[in-house]
């Protein structure tokens, strides 16, 4: 299978803009779970960057559990990312959940990212193999290591080798976090896959009280990179505030980061 070791040894390295993904410098995605308009938008874009981050998140398409929930700007929040790309040099990822919104979302997002509950939209996983950017393919709350690899295979089998695999939490029997954090998954997809991999502590968790020793976690398991939820004021977040860490916080966990990914 082309995800596997076997067919190609080396890891896979993922390059946007002088910005590598699977190579030997850390990389860490941060930005605010929705955009929500310019001001936030781009305030979190400068402090983000000025901590380090390489790579700029955000959501203009949103998988909301409710649908009476904030569903995203749509294609205005995805104007607002291309133009923080433009005011810090930052790639921007960005998330699409339908086949039809492919194309718009290519247009502005240098990496389209796949969200956990449409891992196994198959529609989905081939049409975005037929884009020339690069895929985060986060894995489903219920998938297996196996469910996730054919996932990416899916990507790969219609022609795009630009795939990341990104750890966001899995469903279990416990409660204490919105998701259990499967860290034993890193080592485990180093022997599979040649892919580079993130990890997600902010979804995994759903508590910005364990981001940061869980960030450091994910970087001491062999990760690659973080995706980090960053918001200039969580108790006022459209979405997923509880998980969102100010930006002074975001700066001592790049610190900490930054040291691990260092001594590894
Ligand atoms: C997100 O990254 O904003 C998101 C919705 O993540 P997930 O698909 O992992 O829930
Ligand atoms: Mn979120």
């Amino acid at each position: 299978k082309l995800v596997s070791r076997e067919y190609r040894e080396a890891d896979t390295i993922i390059e946007i803009n002088g910005v590598q993904i699977g190579g030997p410098s850390l990389v860490v995605m941060a930005g605010p779970c929705s955009v929500e308009g310019r001001k936030q938008l781009l305030t979190t874009a400068e402090a983000v960057k000025a901590a380090g981050a390489t790579i700029l998140r955000g959501g203009a398409f949103k998988p909301r559990t409710s649908p009476y929930s904030f569903q995203g700007m749509g294609e205005d929040g995805l104007k607002l990312l291309a133009e923080a790309r433009e005011l810090t040099g930052m790639p921007v990822i960005t998330e699409v959940m339908d086949t039809e919104q492919v194309d718009l979302v290519a247009e502005y997002a240098d990496i389209l990212q796949l969200g956990a509950r449409n891992m196994q939209n198959f529609a989905l996983l081939k049409r975005v193999g037929r884009t020339r950017r690069p895929v985060m393919l986060k894995r489903g709350l219920s998938s297996t290591v196996k469910d996730w690899l054919l996932s990416a295979e899916y990507i790969m089998a219609e022609g795009n080798q630009a795939v990341i695999l990104c750890e966001r939490g899995i469903r279990t029997f416990d409660d204490h976090s919105r998701g259990t954090f499967d860290l034993s998954v890193v080592p485990v997809l180093r022997e599979l896959t040649h892919l580079p991999i993130i990890v997600d502590p902010s979804h995994a968790t759903g508590r910005w009280q364990s981001i940061l020793p869980m960030a450091r976690a994910g970087i001491a398991s062999g990760a690659d990179g973080l995706m980090i939820e960053v918001h200039p004021n969580p108790a006022e977040a459209w979405s997923d505030g509880e998980q969102s860490l100010l930006p002074e916080r975001f700066v001592e966990l790049m610190e900490q980061v930054e040291r691990i990914a260092d001594a590894m």
